[in-house]
């Protein structure tokens, strides 16, 4: 088995990727960056949004696995003292894995160029110094015309992330399902948003249309993106997944509970 680690480069993570190297080498696995079958990433939940952005051209092959050395995280849900536990996991037991949908974001531009992404928490959209205005279509069909500072189009697995922060629910990562959540929406008696986050199922679609020839700000994760002369950008639930290895259970609700509520 070939493995990889992603540190996010502050001491303790780089100390700690250094001690398993060792011990996973002595288990005979062989350090590989470029086609690893594990990931462990060292850090927090961004650190795994790296390495799932470095990775993301080969998902059906590689399975993540997160330490986190900061606050517990959604994706890096292992404490640095079970490394030696995690270590043996992977180099004894069988690899289960489970799968979390993803999103898929593709951008078109009036020239007719075309762009895709993959989201492992969101993709926003926003416009620097003026009100966005966007026409909102669901499944081909015009649903709102947005005023407000910008819109989150969030995965199952990235609505603890921004899409929380901006009041939307939490989805449970076996839903195969995408949400969007508006950024202070405009509402008077002239202009209208539903106000709420809308869910939608695998195989639905959402476009956003510009209104008028603005700048745009994208972010995919992490991923900052300028756009200009857009046409639309559409959103669905990938065919990708991403899929994290498993060697012990810790339910998404309970992972919820620690980050959220208390955890003792
Ligand atoms: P960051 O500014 O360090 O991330 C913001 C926080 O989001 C960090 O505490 C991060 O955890 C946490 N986070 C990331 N993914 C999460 C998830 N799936 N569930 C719960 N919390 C999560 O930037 P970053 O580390 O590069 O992460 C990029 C992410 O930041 C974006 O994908 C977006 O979701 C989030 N973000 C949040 C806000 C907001 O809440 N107002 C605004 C902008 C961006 P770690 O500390 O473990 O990395
Ligand atoms: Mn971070």
């Amino acid at each position: 088995m070939k493995f990889s680690i992603q540190s996010r480069r502050d001491s303790q993570s780089n100390e700690l990727k250094k001690l398993a190297i060792t011990y996973l080498q002595e288990f005979g696995l062989t350090y590989d960056d470029d086609q690893p079958d594990i990931v462990i990433s060292i850090g927090g939940d961004g650190t795994l949004l790296h390495a799932f952005h470095r990775h993301s051209e080969r998902l059906d092959k590689v399975a993540f696995v997160g330490i986190h050395t900061g606050h517990l995280g959604f994706y890096a849900d292992w404490k640095p003292s079970e490394l030696e536990k995690l270590v043996l996991s992977i180099a004894k037991k069988e690899l289960t894995v489970v799968e979390y949908p993803l999103l898929e974001v593709t951008v078109h531009h009036k020239s007719g160029d075309c762009e895709k992404y993959l989201a492992l928490n969101e993709a926003t959209i926003k416009s620097p110094d003026v009100t966005l205005v966007m026409d909102i279509e669901l499944n081909g069909n015009q649903f709102e015309r947005f005023r407000g500072d910008g819109l989150c189009l969030s995965t199952p697995s990235g609505s603890t992330a921004y899409n929380k922060a901006l009041g939307g629910a939490i989805i449970h990562p076996n839903l195969q399902a995408f949400q969007l959540t508006e950024m202070a929406s405009i509402n008077n008696r002239v202009f209208r948003t539903v106000g709420s986050s809308l869910v939608l199922p695998a195989h639905h679609n959402c476009t956003l249309k510009p209104v008028s020839d603005q700048k745009f700000n994208m972010t995919v994760d992490h991923i900052h993106l300028i756009q200009h002369d857009l046409e639309s950008v559409k959103f669905n639930v990938a065919s990708e997944r991403v899929r994290f290895a498993r060697f012990r259970p810790f339910p998404f609700w309970e992972r919820v509970h620690d980050s959220f509520v208390s955890n003792d």
